[in-house]
């Protein structure tokens, strides 16, 4: 068996692999893709001590990193069970079987999309999931949110505070997020809220230029120009395949102690497949570093 297990390698899973094999224990990372979301990530401009990076950059640099440990990397290969046995087994979707003393999850998540034309198209052109990553790259340009649950009005008064106009979407006749949410949001001077609306399209030439919208009241289409589009109807975490072996929240999300600890002994989880708030780079590597001491700390006392 492997001392440390970790399984998926984004961000979360490749630190936690390298502090694993730097502690010269026996390290493997599995996963389906290396570097995760952030593969799928243009301009990066918060990962701290380095100005300006690209998720693909990102990402090979990661995966040397890891390279230069003795790490066994397991690579286009999803998990899709684990039980606590003599030793963690977890099982793949090919039908191999992997064992750990101790396991780490960092499956990451993704964040769930509208699924209207240019969507796709206008990803990283116009087309945003993140506020604390693109808020300033809209600076003085007017957008729309799209979402009107916790996530959704938090972006919406955040970037009320950078960009020159906000609209906010939501589809149900009210918003769902939080009271005093709400009433920050209603104060705000260059935010306007269209409820009961139904994103048609996310129109654009070589980016974004506007978004239409379906007033489901009367069935009327409107057509709001615009250069951004923030997308905020959820994160869904990557942890369905867990099943009932791990607790996870009523969001999916795994819970975790401060040291990355789940229920099951030996079995620890870091990143955007956690609780642990906020989804950033340097928030998912931070909890992977940790995720690996807490895991050398159980092997040393069992
Ligand atoms: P992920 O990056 O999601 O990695 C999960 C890993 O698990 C992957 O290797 C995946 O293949 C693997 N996996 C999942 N399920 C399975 C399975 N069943 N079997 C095997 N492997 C599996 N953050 C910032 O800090 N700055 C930014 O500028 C920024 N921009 C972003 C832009 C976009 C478009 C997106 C989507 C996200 C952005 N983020 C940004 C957020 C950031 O990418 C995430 O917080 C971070 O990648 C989370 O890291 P993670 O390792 O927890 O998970």
């Amino acid at each position: 068996p492997f001392d440390v297990l970790v399984v998926g390698s984004g961000p979360a899973g490749a630190s936690a692999a390298i502090y694993a094999a730097r502690k010269g224990i026996r390290t493997g990372i599995v996963a389906d893709r290396f570097g995760g979301q952030i593969k799928d990530t243009l301009g990066i401009e918060n990962f701290i001590g380095t100005k300006y990076t690209e998720g693909p950059k990102l990402s090979s640099n990661f995966e040397e990193h890891v390279k230069a440990y003795d790490i066994d990397v397991m690579k286009a290969q999803r998990v899709k069970s684990l039980a606590k046995k003599d030793f963690i087994e977890i099982e793949l979707e090919s039908g191999g079987l992997l064992k750990g003393k101790t396991v780490i999850l960092a499956t990451g998540a993704r964040w769930r999309s509208i699924g209207v034309p240019g969507e796709t198209e206008f990803r990283n052109k116009g087309i945003a999931y993140c506020p604390h990553c693109d808020g300033p790259v809209f600076k003085g340009k007017r957008i729309a949110v799209i979402g009107g649950g916790n996530s959704g009005i938090e972006a919406a008064i955040d970037l009320a505070g950078i960009v020159e106009h906000v609209t906010v979407l939501e589809f149900l006749p009210e918003l769902k997020a939080d009271g005093v949410l709400q009433k920050r949001l209603y104060s705000l001077p260059n935010v306007t809220v269209l409820k009961n609306v139904q994103t048609k399209e996310i129109t654009g030439t070589d980016k974004v230029n506007g978004i239409t919208y379906l007033d489901r009241a009367t069935e009327k289409a409107h057509h709001i120009e615009l250069e951004g589009v923030f997308i905020l109807i959820g994160l869904v975490p990557n942890t369905n395949w867990l099943g009932e072996s791990v607790e996870r929240n009523r969001c999916g999300e795994i819970i975790v102690d401060n040291h990355g600890a789940t229920n099951i002994p030996g079995v620890f989880a870091a990143g955007d497949c956690t609780t642990s708030p906020y989804k950033q780079i340097i928030i998912s590597m931070g909890s992977g570093a940790t995720a690996a001491l807490s895991a050398f700390d159980y092997l040393i006392r069992n």
